[in-house]
């Protein structure tokens, strides 16, 4: 499988509508790589861009060492499965899977080896000569898969393949797909809006926002080292508490609370000594150690945890996550802190010239 060099990516839509600004990223041979924004973010316009499916207004695009920034989308050797990934009713799952080859004319017996090799590996070899309406939803994905597989691509590239199936079905896939990529060592890129999709399926997660990239790395290194605001409310379920404060000798100081810094938070905070910052901490990171009161006004248990939620001054909503079941009920106080460790620090968001809110940047 090949690397992915994609440089300065623009894409401005007829009408001037920019939707991507300067992506930029290097996929490795073999990597799953997946983008994950709010919906309108960029992110399938950037893979529409990759398949050929949409003009690159700027920048290159290079496949396994070939320019593919012109290139139709047939002779660039990717694969796109879609969320809407219609099957051919009247043919057999056999027929949907041999389809592309059949219309490339490849010879018959090539055809039987790659359609009974991708069964082999998506555990379709008994469904072959039934009609997709026989299938679940699950295994009529699992064919659209196989119809990508069969075309042996350099690039297999994924927009929201899951988000119509159900639940239960979409955490077995997830799974699937993880061992998918193991059996076929295969290069990928993956559209989802989905922030549990993007951790549990990435190699690296590249997160977007108004068509900028917000932050490349590791699952862990988005959970626990976000780069901005953007990127630690939208990765992390429930999202990250936020406290808007200022830094005023060796506290963070706001309308709800003061709370001291640690020697080493002090240290990273020293140069925004009377500056306004935002204090971020998850709902798993708050404690019950601390000093502030919290007016509780849901307890969710959800078997292994509890979101315990409340207020803080009559007014701030606080989510708590507690690892075992609690039982508190609306009205009881608990006093709550934070994990030292824990804790987030970013600048305030700025204005660009355009009005536009960005991110406030992590300081570390
Ligand atoms: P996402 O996949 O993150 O939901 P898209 O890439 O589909 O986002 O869209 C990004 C932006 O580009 C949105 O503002 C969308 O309205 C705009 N857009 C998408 N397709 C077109 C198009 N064909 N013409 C004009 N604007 C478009």
């Amino acid at each position: 499988m090949p690397e992915v060099n994609i440089r300065h990516l623009d894409k401005i839509y007829d009408g001037g509508v920019q939707a991507v600004y300067d992506f930029n990223l290097d996929i490795a041979d073999g990597e799953f790589i997946v983008l994950v924004g709010p919906s309108g973010c960029g992110k399938s316009t950037t893979l529409r861009m990759v398949a050929g499916l949409e003009d690159i207004s700027a920048g290159t695009l290079i496949i396994d060492g070939k320019d593919c920034t012109q290139l139709p989308p047939k002779d660039r050797d990717i694969a796109m499965v879609f969320q809407n990934y219609a099957l051919y009713g009247h043919m057999t799952i056999y027929e949907n899977m041999a389809f592309s080859l059949t219309l490339r004319k490849e010879n018959k017996e090539i055809i039987h080896r790659k359609v009974m090799a991708a069964a082999e590996i998506l555990d379709l070899k008994t469904q072959l000569n039934k009609k997709p309406r026989q299938l679940s939803g699950g295994q009529r994905q699992r064919v659209a898969m196989g119809r990508a597989i069969v075309r042996n691509p350099k690039v297999f590239l994924f927009d929201e393949p899951l988000s119509n199936l159900d639940a239960k079905l979409r955490g077995s896939m997830r799974r699937e797909l993880i061992l998918l990529h193991k059996k076929l060592n295969a290069t990928i890129m993956y559209v989802t809006h989905d922030q549990t999709e993007a951790l549990t399926l990435a190699d690296r997660i590249v997160c977007m926002s108004m068509g900028h990239v917000q932050q490349i790395g590791k699952p862990i290194e988005l959970y626990e080292k976000p780069a901005n605001t953007f990127v630690a409310t939208f990765i992390g379920l429930p999202p990250m508490n936020m406290f808007e404060g200022k830094i005023e000798g060796g506290h963070f100081k706001c309308d709800l609370f003061d709370y001291p810094l640690s020697a080493e938070q002090g240290k990273v905070l020293a140069g925004h000594e009377g500056k306004q910052v935002i204090l971020g901490v998850r709902p798993e990171n708050v404690t019950r150690d601390g000093h502030i009161d919290l007016a509780i006004t849901n307890n969710e248990n959800l078997g292994m945890n509890t979101l315990v939620h409340g207020k803080i001054g009559g007014k701030k909503i606080v989510v708590c996550k507690f690892a075992e079941w609690c039982n508190y009920k609306a009205g009881d106080t608990i006093q709550i802190g934070f994990d030292p460790e824990m804790m987030h620090f970013f600048e305030m968001p700025q204005k660009d010239e355009k009005g536009n809110e960005l991110p406030g940047k992590a300081i570390r």
